[in-house]
């Protein structure tokens, strides 16, 4: 039996980093079944495979025109060869079908992608040889980080929030999915999870306690939700031994008063400086207001020195932003606060203007400082408000 796994998102997105975890699962259960499997990494002879599973996850991941027009996002309706496999939400967006539940809490094969990453690291060291530079291996490797350091999976699914512009509307409450045990690899250093709520999950206490148990350092990769913290939540999680970023939402301007409450309880167990925060713009509409609203958030954030990470809003078939009479402050923003270096050191004004100062063309306005300008034309009071605002005066203010 020959199988191809087909990881569209490694295929079509040029700085995609993060394994699949879907391939990883179906290459263990065929694997485990003798058959050959291959990580295929084009679209080529597909026919000469007896089964080839393609998964995708993001939406304008490019694929195939044959491939793309096959399949019908609304009805889930696939017309391809028989041999050929679809799957994720890159296809069908929050109507993703469920895996068979003997693939679904099948241990991942955390070694399928071992024989590509070989060669791209053979590629990159004789691209710096051919250029008389030094390859550094273990520089180079920190971005294949996911797929070689962590057991990943799901302890917990679902969601019972129901937000309007996320993929998690199956189910109507968070219940535990697999048990560590079905996807830990003791050999790998850490562990990733991949679940939606998992604060929301009546049994979190529990799933706390295990994790802190293993010993490993942990992270929820997709975020928590804020809005759920208590005091004995923080005291785990802040005194965990956490990979990385502490992730949190905070996507209504609604909850402005409620997140509020939150960042003081999570100031009182913790001074880390790594909580970051997805704030959704672009979403309920593309206008000042909305542009207003994002900075109320940021200014909030940054007075409790969290990192604020623009998430402007798509769905599978639009980018309302990109729409915006006030597109530039969406860019200009989401460059500011998504990069932590810029964002901790600069105003956004100072930012603007470390921007303009690159222009080499006199008269020359850039984008940023243009959206900058305009934006204070209009809505001087706003700018006067926020665009001088620094995260480093707010250290240690809360
Ligand atoms: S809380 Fe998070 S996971 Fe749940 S529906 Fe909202 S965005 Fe999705």
């Amino acid at each position: 039996m020959k199988i191809a796994i087909i990881d569209a998102d490694l295929l079509g997105r040029t700085k995609h980093r993060f394994p699949n975890l879907v391939c990883e699962k179906l290459s263990a259960y065929w694997k485990e079944r003798d058959a050959e499997v291959e990580l295929k990494l084009d679209y080529e002879d597909l026919d000469k495979y007896d089964r080839v599973y393609i998964s995708k996850v993001f939406t304008d991941t490019w694929v195939p025109d044959w491939i793309a027009n096959g399949v019908n996002m609304d009805t889930c309706e696939v017309t391809l060869p028989e041999n050929i496999f679809v799957g994720g939400t890159g296809f069908f967006f929050e109507k993703a079908p469920d895996l068979d539940p003997e693939i679904e809490h099948h241990m991942p094969d955390y070694h399928l992608y071992d024989d590509w990453i070989a060669s791209e690291v053979k590629r990159a060291e004789e691209e710096r040889k051919k250029a008389g530079k030094k390859f550094n291996r273990t520089s180079f490797m920190v971005k294949f980080k996911e797929y070689t350091d962590y057991s990943i999976g799901f302890v917990t699914r679902g969601c019972f929030r129901k937000c309007p512009f996320c993929v998690n509307q199956k189910y109507d409450h968070v219940f535990c999915h697999s048990p560590l045990e079905e996807f830990y690899d003791p050999s790998r250093k850490k562990i990733c999870l991949l679940d939606d709520n998992v604060l929301g999950c009546p049994s979190w206490k529990k799933i706390l306690e295990k994790l802190i148990a293993m010993k490993k350092p942990f992270k929820f990769k997709q975020g928590m939700d804020e809005r759920l913290l208590t005091e004995e939540k923080c005291e785990m999680l802040f005194n965990a031994s956490y990979d990385g970023d502490y992730t949190f939402a905070f996507d209504n301007i609604e909850d402005y008063d409620l997140i509020h409450r939150k960042l003081k309880l999570i100031r009182k167990y913790s001074k880390v400086t790594n909580i970051k925060f997805y704030v959704l713009v672009g979403f309920k509409s593309t206008d000042a207001e909305d542009i207003e609203n994002m900075w109320k958030r940021v200014e909030l954030l940054m007075r409790y020195q969290c990192l604020p990470y623009i998430m402007r809003y798509r769905n599978k078939n639009e980018t309302p932003w990109k729409e915006s009479k006030y597109r530039g402050m969406y860019v200009a923003m989401a460059r500011w606060c998504n990069q932590p270096s810029f964002f901790k050191k600069k105003s956004f004004r100072q930012y603007c203007e470390a921007n303009q100062a690159l222009v080499k063309t006199e008269g020359h306005v850039c984008s940023s400082m243009k959206a900058l300008l305009d934006f204070e034309q209009e809505f001087p009071e706003i700018a006067k408000k926020y665009f001088d605002l620094r995260f480093d005066e707010f250290d240690g203010k809360w």
